[in-house]
């Protein structure tokens, strides 16, 4: 339907949670390898940078602009897409003080991408401009620079997980049955618009859930109903596009269906309090399994809390997305005693 660069190792494996799924006497839990996707780590982002380099590269771009925070995952994974496809990327990245080269900031270095370091405040406010202008200055030069917003969360951005979907429902097939929900960590937002687009494309019988690791869920359901407007621009003539157009508003991705369970962010993105670290050598050791501490800790965290209050049926089975982020859990953040 919408054509992607192929980079990522798919499909990622689907195993099974035993022990975890025992202690907890409820729901079947499973775990979907998408911390395997390949490109240097790169998680749950190369599914939505395979959609943006198609993009970018159909258009005759020849540099990647993106933005993030000082330890940006997706900032990272832009940098090692540039290096792979052999054209420069330039990062506009949160930051006050000049950082260590530590974690993803060294990654990005290692990947050659050219870094503009600018305040939280400027960031917060004013990125959109700093990027555009960066972008003209390169236009100056020469270049033909492509813009990737944050988190690649906009409407081409969420096709990596409407196709992941397409991926899962061929391993159920498998399986000899579905899973019941289908869990992610929600960052900026197209990983879980991207998993209800899929729904709707291919028709899978699932619920979709978001466990936010920052801001809160009226945030990410009004963020994502507008990503998933955007998403159908790509796909003008599909039945989905049509019906939705036709209705006058968007039922099929109105702001209340959009399922996200608030509660887990903790202390605050990007910081994590004991009992989640305790929690993450708890399933280390359990499952053998790494979860980061940004995203998948939060998230399986909060997933398991809510199994444990009843909130999902015994006999219900559980995909949990495993969207990488290993990078989070050795120096950037470490554990504090
Ligand atoms: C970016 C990221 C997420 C969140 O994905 P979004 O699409 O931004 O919501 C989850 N886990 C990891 C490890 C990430 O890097």
């Amino acid at each position: 339907m919408l054509k992607k660069r192929s980079l990522a190792n798919l499909p990622t494996r689907i195993q099974k949670l035993e022990r975890i799924s025992r202690e907890l006497k409820g729901p079947e839990i499973y775990v979907k390898r998408d911390d395997e996707t390949g490109l240097e780590f790169s998680g749950n982002k190369i599914r939505k940078l395979e959609f943006v380099a198609e993009d970018a590269l159909s258009k005759g771009c020849n540099a990647l602009i993106t933005c993030g925070a000082v330890q940006s995952n997706h900032c990272r994974a832009t940098a090692a897409l540039g290096a792979k496809l052999g054209i420069p990327v330039f990062l506009v990245l949160k930051q006050n003080q000049e950082p260590d080269y530590i974690g993803n900031y060294l990654l990005d270095y290692l990947f050659g991408a050219s870094i503009t370091l600018i305040t939280e405040e400027e960031y917060n406010h004013r990125r959109g401009n700093v990027m555009l202008r960066l972008r003209d200055q390169l236009e100056k030069k020469g270049l033909n620079p492509y813009l990737i917003p944050e988190g690649a969360s906009n409407g081409l951005g969420c096709f990596g997980y409407a196709y992941a979907i397409e991926e899962i429902l061929m391993q159920e097939k498998e399986f000899g049955r579905h899973f019941d929900r289908i869990v992610v960590a929600t960052g900026s937002g197209s990983t879980l618009g991207g998993l209800i687009l899929g729904k709707e494309l291919f028709e899978h019988p699932g619920e979709m859930v978001g466990i936010n690791i920052t801001a809160d869920a009226p945030t990410f359901q009004k963020r994502i109903s507008l990503m998933l407007k955007q998403a159908l621009e790509h796909i003008p003539n599909h039945q989905i596009t049509k019906a939705v157009n036709s209705s006058g508003s968007h039922p099929l991705f109105a702001q209340q269906k959009i399922n996200i369970i608030d509660g887990y962010v903790g202390d605050g993105y990007g910081k994590s309090t004991q009992m989640e670290w305790d929690f993450i050598k708890k399933i280390a050791q359990q499952e053998g399994l790494l979860l980061d501490p940004v995203y998948t800790g939060k998230a399986f965290y909060g997933l398991v809390q809510e199994i444990k209050k009843g909130s999902f049926d015994q006999d219900q089975r559980i995909l949990f997305i495993h969207t990488g982020g290993i990078f989070g859990l050795i120096p950037p953040q470490g554990l504090q005693r």
